[in-house]
């Protein structure tokens, strides 16, 4: 339940360069819309190349004293910023909420979410601890080291405003980069928010710079000879843009991508659980989370005592301004975005999938102009229809009946996408057999979404995740760091002459 007031600032969101707000060269303007009115709820500035060559510059300028901070007294910093974020949590929650449409308890939870991989980051100084081996020959020591790239930036989808950027600037800053950030250009105001808190945290001007914007200002990033790496989340076709542009630019890149996450029900699985969990999972946020689960595979004659529950349930889905109490699903982020919903309502009917319960046009009293739609269920889909192969990126849920486990695991694996997926089962070997087999980066026995913990790292397969490595976790340390190899050795030694051989240890 919201604890504290809407956010209702009407001030136009800028950029925060040399650790202050700044409207920089921007000229350009767009709507940021509050997606439960349908209003205009205040403008976003637009960056320019200009803007990014002074993010680039500041972040640049602040980079080799930050380097040079110990660790523990970056992680210090970092302390002190995961308390203000716990101070914070509702404000920025509400913030969210205003911008994003989701409900305050499940922008509650994304902020949480966010805050443990600040916790995770202020372990800092364990996780750049390297290797040293003594002796690797007689006199002479070998170790690594962990050191920062410089400086590093972050493109950010909308459906997470707080906990992707936090995926990835706390553990970048924490092991000595400096950081700059393009939000989305949806809801932008929570990184603003976020920038205010590290300054107020300590962290010196320049190490986190944000840059409002859209591709003018992605490009810009992606081109500047002076940003070493670039993490992209967000949708798998600009996913696919960032890493073959920043690869071409010498860039370390990873760039997570879109999803369909399929959930299986076994003919064993308890059917009330599963059920349970394909509503939260397909209808929550709106079904706007790239772990939403989009497919239920229902196997055997599962699908006979699963439909007509999911039916019901999806009819009586509580629906409205996400900082109503007991709103269980919020709008889509906007118009735009509902239209697109419903045009792939439209193309499942006309591909002959069964329309169980139909969303459409969904109308919130007091709220005409919102931008809601209702939870939508469709039964015997099949694959080639586009609701099965695209994402759609709303509350549609979409039943697929198979015969057995192995269509199952086939069909999920043969899927382009391979972020999450899940499984509902009560039988132990079927359970080990699909964590086996499955080729999906991030599998639930019985979670619906298993999202990972912040020392796990988060990541897809196939095309939802292009690069190398996961977000957060250790996997987050090495991307944001290179590894160094020293061998040193004294003079005591009593060797002369130069050597022609390839050297080994003595
Ligand atoms: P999006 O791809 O439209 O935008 C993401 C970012 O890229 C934004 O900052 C946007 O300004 C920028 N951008 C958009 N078009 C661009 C272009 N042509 N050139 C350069 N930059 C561009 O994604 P979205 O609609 O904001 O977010 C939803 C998508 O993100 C979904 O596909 C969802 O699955 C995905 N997502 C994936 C993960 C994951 O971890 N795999 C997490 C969250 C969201």
């Amino acid at each position: 339940m919201a604890t504290v007031p809407a956010f209702t600032s009407t001030d136009d969101v800028v950029h925060y360069i040399n650790g202050a707000t700044t409207r920089g060269a921007s000229t350009r303007k767009q709507p940021i819309f509050n997606p439960a009115t349908g209003e205009t709820a205040r403008a976003l500035l637009l960056g320019e190349i200009a803007d990014v060559d002074a993010a680039v510059a500041s972040a640049r300028a602040a980079f080799p004293a930050w380097r040079d901070t110990p660790p523990i007294r970056r992680a210090r910093v970092m302390l002190k910023f995961l308390q203000l974020m716990n101070r914070h949590r509702d404000e920025l929650a509400s913030i969210i909420t205003a911008e994003h449409g989701k409900v305050f308890s499940d922008a509650q939870g994304e902020v949480s979410r966010g805050i443990d991989v600040i916790e995770f980051a202020c372990g800092i100084p364990q996780l750049l601890k390297g290797d040293y081996t003594e002796q690797v020959s007689t006199g002479m020591d070998n170790w690594t080291t962990r050191q920062p790239l410089g400086v590093v930036a972050g493109i950010t989808p909308f459906n997470f405003p707080c906990m992707v950027p936090c995926w990835m600037f706390p553990v970048a800053i924490a092991a000595g980069n400096a950081f700059i950030l393009k939000p989305s250009e949806r809801d932008p105001s929570a990184a603003l928010f976020m920038a205010g808190l590290l300054k107020q945290a300590g962290l010196p001007d320049g190490i986190f710079g944000v840059v409002q914007g859209d591709r003018v200002v992605v490009d810009a990033l992606l081109a500047h000879r002076q940003v070493a790496a670039v993490s992209f989340v967000g949708s798998t076709p600009v996913a696919n843009y960032i890493y073959e542009t920043g690869a071409k630019h010498g860039k370390r890149v990873q760039a997570l991508g879109g999803a369909k996450n399929h959930m299986v029900v076994m003919p064993d699985a308890d059917i009330e659980q599963a059920v349970d969990a394909l509503i939260g999972a397909g209808y929550g946020s709106a079904g706007e989370r790239c772990m939403a689960i989009s497919v239920a595979l229902l196997v055997g004659d599962v699908a006979d005592k699963v439909v007509p529950l999911l039916a019901e349930r999806a009819k009586q889905l509580k629906i409205g301004n996400g900082m109503q109490p007991n709103a269980e699903m919020g709008p889509i982020v906007t118009r735009q975005a509902l239209e697109r919903v419903e045009e792939f309502i439209a193309s499942g009917v006309d591909e002959g999938a069964k329309l169980i319960v139909d969303g459409r046009g969904y109308k919130v009293p007091g709220h005409e102009e919102g931008f809601f739609t209702g939870g939508t269920l469709f039964d015997h889909v099949t694959p080639d229809m586009r609701i099965y192969k695209e994402e759609i990126f709303g509350p549609v849920l979409a039943c697929v009946r198979v015969k057995n486990f192995t269509e199952a695991v086939d069909l999920i694996n043969e899927h382009e996408f391979g972020n999450g997926v899940a499984c509902y089962t009560r039988d132990g070997h079927i359970a080990r057999e699909f964590g086996r087999r499955i080729e999906v980066g991030m599998v639930g026995i019985n979670v619906p979404i298993p999202v990972p913990m912040a020392w796990h790292g988060f990541g897809g397969w196939k095309r939802s995740l292009f690069g190398d490595v996961h977000a957060y976790g250790e996997e987050g340390v090495r991307f944001y760091t290179k590894q160094k190899s020293i061998m040193q050795r004294w003079p005591e030694s009593t060797e002369k002459g130069a050597e022609f051989a390839m050297p080994t240890a003595k």
